[in-house]
């Protein structure tokens, strides 16, 4: 199970099989026959390499060495990683580190084909897009041009996604892209149902812009004014209930749309002179300006825990280890922005004025099992918001730190920070990102979402089938002793303990998987790390597959109440396209 197995006597990096098969496949460098030419260890030196050169703006040589050497070793030891695609091009001719970027879309043949090159652009080095379409004026309205009507904005979308098909991103992944359509746009109700056929814009995830004005006319059961973007005028008016029960339909139906909460993104926009966020990034945690881009970073909070002594008491967080690696990531998230290459002037140019940055978690179900709090508990909800309110403290730490050496970011005096007191390097510091690869390198638990199962099968390129468990389920099981291969194997069958004999409760209740976590938890969560997280949180509120329609609009109601950014459902078995099942994951 080691990377030496792969790589002989070249590397002593302890990785998973699966994690060095996903290195292998898509981050390893390789020469033109296609051969990986570097060790997980070498790729790690390569990223460390290139983005501490930027500290030979700011500080002495050894300062640029101590730089690279702390970045190595956060990396290597698998408690810190960026974002995919600094792992992949950093060092490279390619050189584009950002996984997140907004892009506008003008309501003109001309805006809407350059938004489209954009977006190629991107894609090409591995990043991901986010659009709002509702500039767009609505299907059969006037073009003046050629006295023709305009075919609306859902029609462009499959456009978007047609060309996202075709561009593999850099040979390594496909785009991701989110399409947004505020709620009072004259085309919303279409824009709901637009994924409602199978294996349609399976390249986007859509969200509906909610406004409170929209939400209190739910509330109070009032019509609802749809306006023509184009003219600023009413088209019609729709029951408010009636459209949120469209949305609630179809997300129970498929999974799309989720909500984008536009006006508390914007009571939180860090720099409201440089105009509104209309938008967020592919996954939601990222709401950015038109052009605007951010580099993405997550501590693995796995590895945050000081063993507990005796051997059998619960492990303690190690909150010095977590303060230094919190001011070394926003360090080195700092130092992206400047040896980055933008794939655009434009958001080379946003990008650099404001310096928004975003480090966040992955491995916290990891973490609340070494800690004995279940996910499924009110301990972890008050857990999450303390452990998120240091992070987010310390990274303002460590970004104010950063302004006194280098600078406050260029648009600091006419952002909200100005009245703060201090001045900060960066427009925001953190996001919850779903660290979907990343967490698979590091071997924990992805972003801040439960286990997806205790033990699988998993089935490998070269067609054999591997025995995953989870390695603290398997620790423990040795230390309490209930280990047997007949006990993993039950497990294994059904992703659960709920049924399995000879486990003790406790257990089965530290091991709690994601579809056994009631909707409401996965959401309390969610708002609690949202709490004290200045961008947004990826989280997915996963629901079993009986869980009813109504259960769905229970919790889009909460989430706006809970002062969610956003929230997006997955009723298991909805969508054909599924990323991991039961038993068969991949
Ligand atoms: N992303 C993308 N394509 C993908 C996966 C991710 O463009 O296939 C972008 C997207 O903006 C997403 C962000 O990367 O919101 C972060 O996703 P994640 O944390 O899963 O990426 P990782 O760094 O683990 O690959």
């Amino acid at each position: 199970r080691l990377a030496k197995a792969a790589f002989g006597s070249r590397d002593d990096l302890k990785l998973s099989i699966n994690a060095v098969e996903v290195l292998k496949r898509r981050y390893l460098l390789k020469n033109e026959a296609r051969r990986v030419v570097e060790t997980p260890s070498e790729l790690f030196g390569r990223v460390a390499r290139h983005v501490a050169q930027a500290e030979a703006d700011y500080g002495s040589p050894a300062a640029v060495e101590e730089a690279q050497r702390r970045f190595y070793e956060m990396m290597r030891s698998l408690e810190f990683l960026p974002n995919s695609p600094t792992l992949m091009n950093a060092g490279t001719r390619l050189g584009q580190l950002s996984a997140c970027f907004v892009i506008p879309v003008d309501d003109s043949i001309e805006g809407i084909f350059k938004a489209l090159g954009e977006m190629a652009r991107i894609h090409q080095t591995g990043g991901g897009t986010g659009f709002a379409f509702s500039r767009l004026r609505p299907r059969g309205d006037v073009v003046a041009s050629t006295q023709g009507h305009a075919s609306g904005p859902i029609s462009f979308l499959s456009i978007f996604d047609k060309a996202t098909e075709i561009i593999v991103q850099g040979g390594k992944r496909r785009g991701a892209n989110m399409g947004i359509l505020r709620c009072d746009h004259p085309d919303v109700v279409e824009f709901i149902e637009a994924k409602g056929r199978r294996g349609v814009l399976t390249n986007f995830n859509l969200s509906v812009g909610i406004t409170d004005k929209f939400m209190r006319a739910v509330v109070n059961g009032r019509d609802f004014a749809l306006v023509n973007p184009r003219t600023g005028r009413p088209s019609g008016r729709i029951k408010a209930g009636a459209l949120f029960d469209m949305m609630v339909n179809a997300a129970w139906r498929t999974g799309d749309p989720g909500l984008v909460f536009l006006d508390h993104i914007n009571r939180h926009n860090p720099t409201p002179q440089q105009g509104a966020i209309e938008a967020t990034n592919p996954c939601g945690e990222v709401p950015l300006l038109p052009f605007e881009s951010c580099i993405l970073g997550s501590i693995n909070l796995a590895r945050m825990v000081a063993e507990g002594r005796p051997r059998r008491a619960a492990a303690t967080v190690d909150w010095d280890k977590l303060r230094d690696r919190v001011h070394w990531g926003v360090r080195f998230l700092d130092d992206v922005i400047d040896v980055n290459r933008y794939p655009l002037e434009s958001i080379a140019d946003v990008t650099r004025r404001n310096r928004k940055i975003g480090l966040g978690v992955m491995g916290f179900a990891d973490m609340l099992i070494r800690l004995g709090i279940a996910y499924d508990s009110p301990q972890a909800v008050t857990f999450a918001r303390r452990l998120m309110r240091f992070i987010h403290t310390e990274s303002l730490n460590a970004s104010a730190q950063l302004a006194r050496d280098r600078g406050a970011f260029p648009a600091f005096r006419r952002s909200i920070h100005a009245q703060g007191g201090r001045r900060l390097r960066n427009a925001t510091v953190n996001t919850i990102a779903p660290t979907g690869t990343i967490s698979i390198i590091a071997g924990c638990s992805s972003g801040i979402e439960p286990l997806f199962a205790v033990s699988f099968v998993r089935h490998v390129l070269s067609g054999t089938r591997l025995f995953e468990v989870n390695p603290w389920f398997e620790r423990i099981a040795r230390e309490r002793g209930f280990y047997s291969r007949q006990m993993l194997a039950d497990v294994a069958a059904s992703g659960s303990l709920t049924n399995v004999k000879g486990i003790p409760p406790d257990v089965k209740r530290l091991f709690v998987t994601t579809f056994d976590v009631p909707a409401r938890q996965h959401l309390e969560i969610q708002a609690a790390f949202q709490k004290h997280t200045d961008n947004a949180v990826s989280k997915t509120i996963n629901l079993p597959a009986d869980a009813t329609v109504d259960g769905v609009r229970e919790i889009y109601l909460a989430a706006h109440r809970l002062r969610c950014k956003g929230i997006t459902i997955y009723r298991y078995g909805s969508k054909s396209e599924q990323v991991l099942s039961m038993g068969e994951p991949n």
